[in-house]
């Protein structure tokens, strides 16, 4: 084989770009020099291999893509047999033995299935974050996986969006830390071990920002809200490593991202250097003719890599018309040499040039699916990212000597409770149910059930039940929720209420038992309109979908073993009228005294306050934490000075817990108006009952600069500064940058 240096890489280095030199790359070389051009595209084209948890359903079709090394990834083909079947296959009867490299949407788990996403932003706890991405690479690789197709990292603010579950919330500080705790966990330290697999950052970009919350609808906006908001997770997952990016399904103002060549080469290779490979999402190249974008499939797979895209999910528009392209003199041929030198770096980079199977190993297979340890972090996961929404007159916790009412659709429920995007993960059979986790607490003589409705449908008939059952306890809880596949992808909703006769069921519950304490433990994979249910219930538990060892950890909170520490990451609004609404918003010329919210001429509706149902950041505790006064190391800094910001934290309730301490600030007067509130930094700390901590953050101007909508600055000027446990606080001090 002969070894050519021949380094182009079509694209100038951003300032900041990592060295682009790897100790693969005279390998892929001398690789490439052999290859032709069909197989270079081979390289840039995935196919499913649809979706079975029991085995790969590969239709012949693209069996025989593969042994004519047309195929370069398999996307939805899992277990040990699966993988090595079709391994062997392009290792053994390709010309080239390059093997395949097998993505998957590993999301919140791949078998032992931790809490949604949204669920484990609520938890605010990085460490734990990245240690249930770590357990779900262990599980996947496992299984022949060498790259998920996760973490998304999109900003959501429209509770409609049925995809608002997948992500980290509406903020852009704690999206990035978090966009940066999944990287880690799923890449590792070192990507040559069979246990680290590929991430991917998805969708660039603005995919959160779908007109009405309707999935894959248009995107509009400005440089504002594009650097300040939707871009700085992405980074952060550059910054972190992460080795690829999956191309969004919307257009940006007026240009598809699959074929936006201002977002892949402008931004993500030349500003960002991102030096790893770009994935469509599926079928994404053929949907720029739908968009209105490309004449016909031909037109869409010269704009998609010529925006910069490197492999083709699912179109077949690489594999049908880049030759020809390129024979055309449409296409340059150096940007398939580019996209097929970053794939194959990626197989060296995983070490699948040395041992392609060292992905599909029986034994491991069997120490780590489902291993007890897993699955008791789960547990805790469950726990820490159940949020606190209400709690009056302590209701919660359970106590163990009292009889309670186990009512709702999701009590039993083993399907629901693991949330969307969780194929691989036993639905129905592994998982545990909240009825369950219950029991490990309480006598079955102390738990009277009625499942009362379903969640969705008009029939009321099970009501009675459920209020005899009701009366006979001494506390009520109800299990409610959504579907799994209520949120999602194409799952948006345009009613953000309980569905069916679930709210019906707490008000007749509610008649039936006036005195006695109402607890609604929530499942559901987005914000929801919770007016009525806030008068109803004395207690309201978010717990979102928590997964497979939900139930218990839903219960260990119930019962105090775990005291809830949660914090919203997205904001729940009074009715879907506010939508979109988020702490981080901008002022306007009427600002609203909040001592008078109805006062005319002001920017606010004229039948409700503009304040939320519950905030960003809320989430209550059995115990209570005070905040003593912020105190600031100076009041005056230079651009290269340190602030201190400290507080102290006591715990003065009658319960030991943690506590999610959050610092924001305000931008006083900026170029371009700054948010009233951005969040710049929180730590989870734990104090025991009657104990005080000191928290301190650090503030430098690079923490207060953004986007001008020129470039990225730091004004002189006055900021407003607070630590709480919520973002529903009026500021307390100032400093000034000078
Ligand atoms: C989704 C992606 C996902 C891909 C592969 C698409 O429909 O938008 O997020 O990774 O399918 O399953």
């Amino acid at each position: 084989i002969l070894t050519v240096f021949s380094c182009h890489t079509g694209t100038k280095k951003g300032a900041n770009t990592a060295s682009t030199e790897t100790p693969f790359d005279a390998k892929v070389d001398s690789l490439m020099d052999i290859m032709t051009l069909q197989e270079k595209i081979g390289q840039t084209i995935m196919y499913s291999g649809g979706w079975s948890v029991t085995g790969p359903t590969v239709s012949s079709n693209n069996k025989k893509f593969i042994k004519e090394g047309n195929i370069g990834a398999m996307l939805n083909v899992y277990s040990v047999k699966g993988t090595r079947d079709l391994q062997k296959m392009a290792v053994e009867e390709t010309r080239l033995g390059i093997p395949l490299l097998f993505g998957y949407d590993v999301i919140h788990g791949f078998r032992t299935i931790f809490p949604i996403n949204l669920g484990l932003a609520a938890s605010w706890d990085l460490e734990d974050i990245e240690k249930g991405s770590r357990i779900a690479a262990e599980e996947a690789s496992a299984e022949g996986i060498h790259w998920t197709f996760a973490p998304m990292v999109d900003i959501g603010r429209d509770p409609r969006w049925g995809r608002i579950s997948e992500g980290a919330g509406e903020d852009v500080y704690l999206g990035s830390e978090i966009a940066k705790a999944y990287v880690k966990g799923f890449q590792g330290d070192d990507l040559s071990k069979h246990n680290t697999i590929l991430a991917c950052a998805k969708h660039f970009v603005g995919y959160g920002a779908a007109q009405a919350g309707r999935d894959y609808h248009t995107v509009n906006m400005g440089d504002d809200e594009l650097r300040n908001v939707y871009l700085p997770p992405f980074k952060a997952t550059v910054n972190a490593g992460v080795e690829t990016f999956m191309t969004a399904f919307n257009e940006l103002n007026g240009v598809p991202a699959t074929g936006n060549k201002f977002i892949f080469r402008d931004i993500l290779r030349n500003e960002w250097g991102f030096n790893g490979f770009v994935v469509t999402d599926y079928t994404a190249i053929n949907e720029l003719v739908e968009h209105g974008f490309a004449k016909d499939e031909k037109h869409a797979t010269k704009l998609a890599i010529d925006a910069g895209i490197d492999m083709d999910m699912m179109s077949s528009a690489n594999r049908l018309y880049l030759e020809e392209l390129v024979n055309e003199g449409q296409v340059n041929i150096a940007l398939i040499n580019d996209a097929c030198r970053r794939i194959l770096l990626a197989k060296y980079k995983l070490g699948l040039f040395d041992d392609p199977y060292r992905y599909c190993d029986e034994q491991r297979e069997k120490e780590v699916i489902y291993k007890p340890e897993f699955l008791e972090a789960a547990r805790q996961s469950a726990a820490m990212s159940s949020v606190l929404l209400k709690n009056d007159d302590k209701a919660l916790p359970l106590d163990k000597n009292q009889t309670i009412a186990l009512i709702g659709p999701l009590v039993k429920d083993k399907e629901n409770i693991i949330g969307n995007w969780a194929a691989a993960g036993d639905r129905k059979g592994k998982a545990i149910s909240v009825y369950q986790g219950i029991q490990e607490y309480l006598d079955d003589s102390k738990i009277k059930y009625a499942k009362g409705c379903d969640i969705e449908g008009d029939d009321e008939s099970a009501f009675k039940k459920a209020i005899r059952v009701a009366k006979r306890a001494d506390k009520v809880v109800m299990v409610l929720g959504e579907d799994y596949d209520m949120s999602g992808e194409a799952a948006s909703r345009t009613n953000i209420g309980l569905p069916g006769r679930q709210t019906d069921l707490i008000r007749a519950i509610r008649k039936a038992v006036p005195n006695k304490k109402i607890i609604v433990v929530l499942m559901n994979g987005r914000p929801l309109d919770l007016s009525e249910e806030d008068t109803l219930a004395d207690a309201i538990l978010e717990t979102w979908f928590p997964g497979s060892s939900g139930g218990y950890g839903v219960a260990d909170v119930l019962f105090g073993t775990y005291n809830p520490s949660g914090k919203l990451p997205v904001t729940f609004p009074r009715t879907l009228g506010q939508v979109p609404i988020y702490y981080n918003m901008k002022n306007t010329g009427r600002p609203i005294p909040p001592e008078n919210p109805k006062e005319d001429y002001k920017s606010n509706y004229i039948d409700i306050p503009n304040t939320p149902l519950y905030p960003f950041g809320h989430g209550l505790s059995y115990t209570t934490f005070e905040y003593s006064d912020i105190e600031l190391s100076t009041n005056k800094i230079g651009f290269t000075d340190t602030l201190t910001a400290s507080v102290k934290i006591k715990n003065t309730g009658d319960y030991d817990g943690y506590e999610v301490v959050q610092l924001y600030i305000h931008d006083k007067v900026g170029s371009i108006t700054r948010p009233i509130k951005e969040l710049k930094g929180f730590e989870k700390i734990f104090l025991k009952k009657g104990e005080s901590k000191e928290v301190r953050f650090s503030l430098t101007a690079e923490d207060l600069k953004f986007y001008n909508n020129k470039e990225f600055t730091v004004e002189q000027g006055e900021f407003e500064i607070s630590i709480k446990g919520t973002s529903d606080f009026n500021f307390e001090q100032t400093f000034i940058l000078e």
